[in-house]
């Protein structure tokens, strides 16, 4: 469907939890989030009702993400299921890697074609202290699965975070000569909750080619993402970043929040519920969903907020 500025959406971000077995200091609180009622989050059967109504409305693309996906029980069902709703040509997953040494096969077989794997930085201390809790090791014995499992793309994001990795981008980016992985850095985004972060850790992207002066830029773009690539590497090194250059024209996504409601736009407090609606129901919702996505949304900056009202645990990035 065309939203009211001509862009064409077609691609769902659907989050299928809140719960994670991870706290990075950017999206979620120390104490983790108050567990809802089972009966106030979207079931299996209701996220599949949606992405068929989705689909009939010209989403092809799938991102299935949370919280952390791998943490819900019934997640190689609802990959399974979502990768057949007829329309949908690409099923790709969000993870923190941690469980996917045992799940990365299944879930290649479940449907999905690529994965994005989390990973700020490849210092074991500075792991356990942006995550609050995680183990390097199980992050990057998750990533070695997914290579061995068949995926067409393993992609690794790392949230640029001045102060605190800004001198890893050489090693971060050098996993593009080690591995056949793309990499993207990710501006930090000012999201509720990610109070602790000041000026300095909202770092531009534009700062990351001066730290790799090998970097050839590339001409297409990957998405939203700038890309460069090392001499030699199997992958290519992106930028995206929502802070320093709005990339809003090109917008072609809308998401659905664990507990069933529409997001036309990350940066918005604006929800639409579709809690207790037949698919026919969230069809009309997913519509009037994208008839709101604004053009662009407000300045970001240390100063400058998200109007989102959810951590991002809570929205699904
Ligand atoms: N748990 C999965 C993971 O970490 O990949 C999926 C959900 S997580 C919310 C999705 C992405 O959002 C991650 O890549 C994470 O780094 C990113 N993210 C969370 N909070 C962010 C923030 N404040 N700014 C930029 N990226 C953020
Ligand atoms: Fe969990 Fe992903 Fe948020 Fe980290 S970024 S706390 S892994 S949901």
């Amino acid at each position: 469907m065309i939203d009211p500025y001509g862009r064409n959406i077609t691609y769902l971000r659907l989050s299928v939890t809140e719960l994670c077995d991870l706290r990075c200091r950017y999206c979620m609180p120390a104490e983790g989030v108050c567990k809802k009622r089972h009966e106030d989050m979207l079931t299996e059967d209701e996220m599949v009702g949606a992405v068929r109504a989705a689909a009939r409305l010209g989403i092809t693309k799938v991102r299935v993400t949370g919280g952390e996906p791998l943490v819900k029980p019934n997640i190689l069902s609802i990959c399974r299921r979502v990768s057949h709703v007829p329309g949908i040509r690409e099923t790709v997953l969000t993870t923190n890697a941690l469980r996917l040494k045992d799940m990365a096969v299944q879930l290649r077989e479940a449907g999905v074609k690529r994965v994005n794997i989390s990973l700020d930085t490849l210092n074991p201390d500075k792991y356990a202290y942006i995550t609050r809790r995680g183990r390097l090791e199980d992050a990057l014995e998750g990533i070695r699965a997914a290579l061995s499992a068949g995926f067409e793309k393993v992609k690794i994001n790392a949230v640029l975070i001045g102060g605190f990795n800004d001198g890893e981008v050489p090693a971060l980016a050098e996993l593009t000569r080690a591995w056949p992985v793309d990499v993207r850095f990710i501006e930090l985004m000012p999201m509720p909750g990610s109070e602790e972060f000041g000026a300095e850790a909202y770092m531009p992207c534009s700062e990351v080619p001066k730290k790799l002066p090998e970097a050839v830029p590339e001409d297409k773009h990957d998405g939203v993402a700038r890309l460069y690539r090392l001499p030699g590497a199997l992958g290519s090194v992106g930028l995206i970043s929502p802070l320093s250059s709005h990339f809003c024209a090109e917008c072609n996504r809308i998401r659905l929040t664990a507990d069933g409601h529409l997001k036309p736009c990350l940066h918005s407090a604006e929800e639409i519920s579709i809690r207790g609606l037949d698919e026919d129901g969230v069809l009309e919702a997913m519509k009037k969903a994208i008839a709101m996505k604004p053009r662009q949304h407000g300045a970001l900056s240390a100063k400058e907020k998200s109007f989102s009202a959810r951590e991002m645990n809570r929205v699904g990035g």
